[in-house]
């Protein structure tokens, strides 16, 4: 039996392993004079754009931000409900309130993402926008969240927070929506070395609002014609994510082939591995969730053998204590409830070694269920 240690994340290997690069491009922007919103944030821009597909991309703080802003550009403002799920990362929901939006729920099928037979019903003449969240790196239904969305005249804000480089019939998302939302937080699949955000759209109209709303609402200096936030990506940040934006299609497939090599090697009848074969969606492996029924139990087991796990996410937003004025009846969505309570993160980044992988496949196949 292998006994590794395996950590559930380790961001220090990329940056040791590129550590000449990293402090060279330090070096070029701390010469270069200008620290915010300069050449480098609009290289970046540029580049994220033609990547994705879009015209535009605007650079923001945070993905947090980028979903605020991005509401905000689409006209949401205060009272306007925003349906999206509760099974997600709490800051889609603190988006939809930093915007004055009123959160409403859809519940989640087995691809831990919208489901759209749910959306139809939960969809009113009060919907103002609706936010798919892409998660763990799996696209969301698209296609039939967008013929739902412009049947009513209701806008769509992709949340890609954590799938830069997934696709759609070989169309990355991002490039679906109205607007979409990227975070670059350490962890993500395209992670700065600090926070960072973009709001990609292919609409003139809504990337000169986002630039003015991230910028004091300024159209001019000293002239805001809007309220608008300080939410600007600087100049250090965006000239590291150029660089990692390199990277990401390599160690996006280093992704897959892990997840790969999980999928074929875990056989554990206690153990639901993820599904990902759904027509045409094609995901980035952002994290590889499995479900048991229990969980505490697993998770002591992987811990006692040095594997590191985690949870994405404990409970659903709606029922955080934040939210308890929302009034949410978690018997509604029965498919978030049931994953929610199930759910663990085996490690999956870029620069674990095969033997690491290998340890966590035998970890998991020893687990017995109590
Ligand atoms: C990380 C994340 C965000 C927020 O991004 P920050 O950059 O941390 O503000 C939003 N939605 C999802 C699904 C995320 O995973």
């Amino acid at each position: 039996m292998m006994n590794l240690n395996v950590p559930f994340n380790d961001l220090s290997r990329f940056a040791r392993t590129h550590e000449a690069a990293l402090n060279e491009i330090a070096q070029r922007v701390i010469r270069s004079g200008r620290y915010v919103l300069g050449r480098e944030v609009s290289d970046f821009e540029t580049r994220l754009a033609d990547w994705l597909g879009t015209s535009h991309a605007v650079g923001v703080n945070s993905g947090t931000d980028a979903l605020a802003l991005g509401l905000r550009a689409l006209g949401v403002g205060n009272g306007d409900e925003v349906l999206t799920v509760g099974f997600t990362a709490t800051p889609t929901v603190a988006a939809i309130r930093m915007a004055g939006g009123v959160p409403v729920f859809v519940d989640i099928d087995a691809t831990y993402t919208m489901d759209p037979n749910d959306l139809v019903r939960r969809i009113t003449p009060r919907t103002k926008a609706i936010i798919p969240v892409h998660l763990y790196g799996f696209p969301a239904d698209m296609p039939s969240i967008l013929a739902i969305a412009k049947d009513r005249g209701v806008a769509v804000l992709e949340d890609a927070a954590q799938a830069h480089g997934a696709t759609i019939q070989g169309r990355r998302v991002g490039s679906f929506g109205n607007a979409s939302a990227f975070s670059f937080y350490p962890t993500k699949n395209l992670g700065g070395l600090g926070d960072g955000g973009a709001v990609v759209t292919s609409d003139e109209i809504i990337a000169e609002r986002l630039r003015r709303l991230r910028m004091y609402g300024e159209e001019e200096r000293y002239a805001s014609v809007e309220e608008g936030v300080n939410s600007r990506l600087d100049e250090l940040q965006a000239a590291f994510l150029s660089y990692m934006l390199a990277q990401l299609e390599a160690r996006n497939a280093r992704r897959a082939d892990i997840s790969r090599r999980y999928r074929a090697a875990i056989q554990n009848r206690a153990l639901e591995l993820p599904n990902q074969e759904y027509a045409g969606r094609d995901g980035v492996w952002h994290l590889f969730v499995i479900a048991v029924d229990d969980r505490d139990n697993f998770m002591a087991h992987m811990h006692a053998r040095g594997i590191g796990t985690a949870i994405h996410y404990p409970q659903p937003v709606y029922r955080q204590t934040a939210y308890d004025f929302l009034h949410v009846d978690p018997g509604e969505y029965p498919v978030t409830e049931r994953y929610s309570s199930r759910i663990v993160s085996l490690p999956l980044y870029p620069e674990l070694s095969d033997s690491e992988v290998e340890a966590v496949i035998d970890a998991a196949n020893a687990y017995l269920p109590a």
